[in-house]
């Protein structure tokens, strides 16, 4: 039972909900929302001594109180006791705030004082009435984030009564804190609630007093214990053992038209080491784009083949898990084996056949879309799912293929992203899961050059794009994102076509987006890859995955309007040949900052790696990993970037609590994320 507070808004009021949208949950929730900033209402500046653009606090009587017109507005002259005059003045106010302003009143006013009309003023100053000679406070003022609704002054009062009345004991224990050297928990929090005025005010602001520095090392700390938590659980539950047979594998390998890079080779080990093993695998298999993530899965799917078991691939969207079982297809094929192929569109007959091929076992291996993982979807012998381009399925769906296996035993987890994940995300957010990284792409790549232009280079463009076409290469040309609306993006994409086609009549041109049907989509695919078509005219639906090799251009309109990662895995696309690739990115202006930062790192960088941590910064971690985040406590004070070292400390010291004191551990956890937690157990 979480301490009760008196004081706490009944459940269901409107401060209650108010609360609620601060992540405000339970009493001791209070206790670590922690302030933005100070204001310093320990001193009173005499009136005669501030100076226009300073923020002060000045104590005086109201001499005068009217509310002016034409132009409404409140309007007080206060005096202080050393004889100096200041306007107060308020633009919205209600009429209440005239009776507070009665003349012969005493206040103190607290605001930036500027150079009025009529003399030193202060716009909207915070104000509150007083007795002469009455105390000032002792500590800084907090300034807490907040909601419409819920003011300041409740708020201060609230975690007021929380730190005087529930327990801030420190579940560290006093060795750990030593060998760290960290202050203790309750004279952090105190410290960072109500700071003495003579505090190192720019540590506190910047965050790098010893007091912010243990509340972030907790945050990460609790962030650690509860995804690794979450990660031994899991590792109790039963799964198949897969030991690798070498039977299929082999024989796979020695059929492909490549050989494996060292990378891939120890990443395909690190997984079949996993999947031997009685307990579900868990693990992120991390590679820039086009760095060889497909055969990898497919290894791994083999080893379930070659004991017996079934194994599933998913993909976010339909052209890619197409292709993926275009090209498992192939490289299988000489091995006799057979996939089912499981998309949303796919004739009732057809579905029909592959999902009884499925239940009866005959078939083991799956590739599909989140078809995969509707209901009359039966995989009784599933012992592995691999999913590709993990970020773009919620935690449910990918909970959800896990549900299909077979009863007793949990399959094993292969999750695949081709957006990289910093080092640093990796180790917080990512914590509950193994990571191999395929840091090395496949020889003979030349890397994509990127050249950037404005709208009205457009026609340039299209004439030299002609040129490269009649001389056999091959050009994607994307669409501009149109957030708001699929339609109007269709409408873009149908002009698009027209336009080229009237100005290019001798090429090719073939459209692909979101609207077709799947035969459509995999018969325009399978006629760009055979290089029957010049240009294919795309809307985002060839973001992820895409593998045409011979294609070697690419034109995206209006590359501001895409996110980094966006941009970087359609220039992924190209660059997958031997023949040196360009992208050509057209802006229209005028450039946000942000979208002039995002081209200067896409124009600068070919390495997914470098491109996600700048990312990572432009955005933070919120925003970089989207769909994960449901359900996961983001760090609300640590900072990926400044507190670095802070988290393998972090991680090491979870890993002992864990296992050595699992209350402290508790403890943390049920402070910092009070009911939360249950949200991460999957
Ligand atoms: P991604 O990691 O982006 O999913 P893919 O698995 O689609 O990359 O691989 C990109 C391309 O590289 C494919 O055409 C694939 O067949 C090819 N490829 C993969 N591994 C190698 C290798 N070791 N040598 C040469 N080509 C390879
Ligand atoms: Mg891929």
């Amino acid at each position: 039972m979480p301490p009760a507070l008196h004081g706490w808004p009944a459940e269901g009021s409107r401060q209650a909900g108010l609360l609620a949208r601060l992540d405000i949950h339970e009493p001791e929730d209070l206790i670590v929302h922690l302030p933005l900033r100070y204001e310093d209402e320990t001193r009173l500046t005499p009136i005669a001594q501030t100076r226009p653009g300073e923020t002060a606090q000045i104590e005086g009587e109201v001499i005068s109180c009217e509310i002016t017109q034409p132009r409404r507005q409140l309007r007080a002259r206060v005096r202080d006791d050393s004889g100096g005059e200041m306007i107060a003045r308020w633009i919205n106010f209600y009429a209440s705030l005239q009776k507070q302003l009665a003349p012969g009143r005493r206040l103190r006013l607290f605001g930036e004082v500027r150079d009025g009309f009529f003399g030193i003023e202060m716009v909207h100053p915070r104000l509150r009435p007083v007795e002469k000679n009455e105390a000032l406070p002792q500590t800084l003022t907090p300034v807490y984030p907040t909601t419409a609704g819920l003011g300041q002054a409740a708020l201060r009062r609230l975690i007021g009564l929380a730190l005087e009345n529930l327990p801030l004991d420190d579940p560290l224990p006093a060795a750990i804190r030593r060998r760290l050297d960290l202050p203790g928990f309750a004279e952090a929090i105190r410290l960072l609630h109500r700071p003495p005025p003579e505090i190192d005010a720019r540590a506190l602001e910047t965050r790098a007093h010893p007091a912010w520095r243990r509340i972030k090392f907790d945050e990460l700390l609790v962030q650690q214990l509860s995804l690794r938590r979450a990660y031994n659980a899991r590792r109790l539950h039963q799964a198949v053992r897969l030991a690798p047979q070498g039977t299929l594998t082999r024989a796979l390998l020695e059929h492909l038209p490549f050989t494996l890079t060292a990378a891939q080779r120890r990443v395909t080990e690190e997984i079949a080491v996993d999947l031997a093993a009685p307990h579900p695998m868990q693990r992120l298999l991390q590679g820039d784009v086009g760095s060889g993530k497909t055969i990898v899965a497919a290894c791994a799917m083999l080893q379930a083949a070659e004991n017996g078991w079934q194994a599933a691939l998913m993909a976010p969207t339909e052209i890619l898990a197409e292709q993926h079982h275009r090209k498992l297809g192939a490289w299988l094929a000489p091995l006799g084996i057979d996939i089912a192929w499981l998309a949303g569109n796919r004739k009732k007959r057809a579905r029909a056949a592959e999902l009884e091929r499925l239940r009866s076992g005959e078939c083991l291996l799956a590739v599909g879309t989140h078809a995969l993982i509707e209901d009359p979807v039966d995989l009784p012998r599933l012992a592995l799912a691999v999913i590709d381009e993990q970020h773009r399925f919620g935690v449910r769906q990918r909970l959800a293929l896990r549900e299909k296996g077979a009863s007793g035993a949990r399959p094993h987890m292969l999750m695949m992203s081709a957006t990289p994940i910093p080092r640093t995300l990796a180790m917080t957010h990512y914590a509950d899961l193994d990571i191999s990284l395929l840091d090395e792409s496949p020889p003979g790549r030349t890397p994509v050059r990127t050249r950037l232009a404005s709208t009205a280079r457009r026609g340039e463009i299209i004439a030299r794009l002609k040129t490269a076409c009649l001389a056999g290469r091959q050009a994607y040309w994307v669409c501009p994102l149109i957030e708001e609306s699929e339609a109007l993006q269709l409408k873009t994409a149908l002009e698009t076509r027209e336009t080229l086609e009237t100005a290019l009549p001798e090429l090719r041109i073939g459209l692909i987006h979101g609207r077709l049907k799947s035969e459509e989509k995999a018969a325009v695919m399978a006629a760009f890859a055979a290089g029957e078509l010049h240009i294919l005219v795309a809307t985002t639906v060839i973001e992820v995955g895409v593998d045409v090799p011979r294609a070697s251009l690419m034109i995206i309109e209006h590359a501001e309007r895409f996110g980094l990662a966006q941009l970087h895995q359609l220039r992924g696309r190209i660059g997958r040949g031997a023949a040196r690739s360009t992208c050509i990115l057209i802006y229209g202006q005028p450039l946000s900052e942000a979208a002039r930062a995002r081209l200067k790192v896409i124009y600068e960088q070919n390495d997914g790696f470098a491109i996600a941590r700048e990312d990572l910064r432009i955005r933070g971690p919120g925003e970089f990993i989207g769909a994960r985040q449901s359900g996961l406590p983001l760090l609300r004070y640590a900072d990926l970037d400044t507190d670095a070292e802070m988290i393998e400390t972090a991680r090491e010291l979870a890993e002992e609590l864990l296992a050595t004191a699992p209350q402290a551990a508790d403890k943390l956890l049920a402070r910092w994320l009070g009911g939360r937690e249950a949200l991460l157990r999957a």
